[in-house]
């Protein structure tokens, strides 16, 4: 059985963030175990690419100064893989919005973030918003940010990667952790890093960990294409079931997504549970959750229904079209339905040997694993 100092599970920017950083230490072997055919083919590349500096979270301002915190950390990092030319307007809606223009700006003046209030009608019909704001906030490519982790971690002797690879159990002893694959092959490590976000329960599953108390959302991300008056410009109604068109890191397509029809079907279950598990012919399930994107029945896609929604909100000479869907899953905390909040979760599940989850709420709090990677606490 082959020994690593270290396990990481999951191949998204959480798990290959975690690799080139202890990797990079060079006194220990690291091994990343990740069941897709290539990282980055999950929530890391199927989200809205925004990075986010707090705007979003008017109901929660512990997650929007925390956003900001590590905005600049990550912009500076990732610089080549961030798209910052373009205005990013947020909108307080006039109907059913759980925020308004005063509340909006005193949000932003008590998180301490950038917003100048700009003429609502250049980019919406006045009546539909009560104000519209110029705000400091980029995309990432999800991609250039893969290509610079496996560039970064090819350099590295001391770490392994396997693609493809289905963990079937996971044994606790004593001292360390027995982890074997489907394919035969066995690992001992006295130290797991479980970064495989919607799959974070079908690992403690394997352990029988408590589950987190987590809802399923299977959600879709339509990529547009835009005209030049749309180009540089990213638009955002808040706060209730409304939408948002921005650029999709540097790909040169927006994303469109829209509150009430991004998320398709919820699973409040332990493990997500969704009747097209069934139809799939085995290629998802609760235990083993399949990649929505790849998926044989994927859902059709809700484009008319978020078109319709941006359409009423913005002015009728932005135009977009439709261009491709993609799907993930997104796990969010019970917890957090109330305000809104998006915590990133590191959790100590066993000290020795150790065990820790993570659960994260946005791409840039991934320096939130820095602490637990680096002193092993
Ligand atoms: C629809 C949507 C929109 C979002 N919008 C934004 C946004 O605009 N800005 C932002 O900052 N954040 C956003 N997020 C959140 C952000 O995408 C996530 O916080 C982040 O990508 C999670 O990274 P990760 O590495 O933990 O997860 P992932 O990228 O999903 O990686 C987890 C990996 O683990 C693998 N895996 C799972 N189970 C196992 C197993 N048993 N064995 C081996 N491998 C396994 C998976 O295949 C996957 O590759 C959004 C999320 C979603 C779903």
């Amino acid at each position: 059985m082959k020994h690593y100092d270290k396990i990481i599970i999951g191949g998204g920017l959480y798990g290959l963030y975690s690799a080139w950083l202890t990797g990079k230490q060079g006194n220990q072997k690291i091994l990343l175990i990740e069941k897709d055919p290539e990282p980055f083919m999950r929530a890391t590349y199927i989200n809205q690419a925004r990075v986010h500096m707090g705007y979003h979270y008017p109901r929660s301002i512990s997650t929007a100064i925390k956003s900001k915190k590590y905005f600049d950390r990550f912009v500076e990092d990732f610089d080549f893989a961030i798209l910052k030319t373009f205005d990013q307007i947020y909108a307080t809606s006039s109907h059913f919005s759980w925020t308004n223009k005063d509340e909006f700006k005193k949000f932003c003046s008590d998180a301490g973030i950038f917003c100048e209030e700009m003429p609502r009608e250049n980019y919406f019909n006045p009546e539909m918003c009560d104000g519209a704001f110029l705000t400091k906030e980029y995309t990432f490519d999800a991609h250039i940010i893969r290509d610079f982790f496996l560039k970064e971690i090819a350099q590295f002797p001391n770490v392994e990667m396997l693609f493809s690879a289905k963990i079937t159990a996971i044994k606790q002893l004593d001292s360390h952790f027995e982890v074997s694959l489907a394919d035969g092959k066995e690992f001992d490590t006295d130290f797991i890093l479980n970064s495989s976000y919607a799959g974070v329960n079908e690992v403690h599953s394997l352990l029988g960990y408590q589950p987190f108390q987590i809802k399923y959302e299977k959600c879709e991300i339509i990529l547009v294409e835009v005209n030049d008056l749309l180009k540089d410009k990213g638009l955002t109604v808040m706060d209730g079931p409304f939408f948002s068109l921005m650029p999709f890191g540097k790909t040169g397509l927006h994303s469109l997504t829209a509150v009430t029809f991004t998320p398709h079907e919820t699973s409040y279950d332990n493990l997500p549970t969704f009747p097209c598990q069934a139809r799939s012919n085995g290629y998802c399930s609760p235990e083993d959750l399949g990649n929505c994107n790849d998926c044989p029945v994927r859902p059709l896609t809700a484009y008319l229904y978020m078109r319709s929604i941006a359409k009423k909100y913005i002015k009728d000479e932005y135009e977009f079209k439709y261009k491709k869907s993609l799907f993930s899953m997104k796990p969010i905390l019970k917890a957090s339905e109330i305000d809104d909040s998006r915590p990133t979760v590191v959790k100590v599940m066993n000290e020795s040997p150790m065990f820790v989850s993570v659960l994260s709420g946005k791409i840039n709090t991934v320096y939130d694993l820095d602490k637990v990677l680096l002193n092993g606490k």
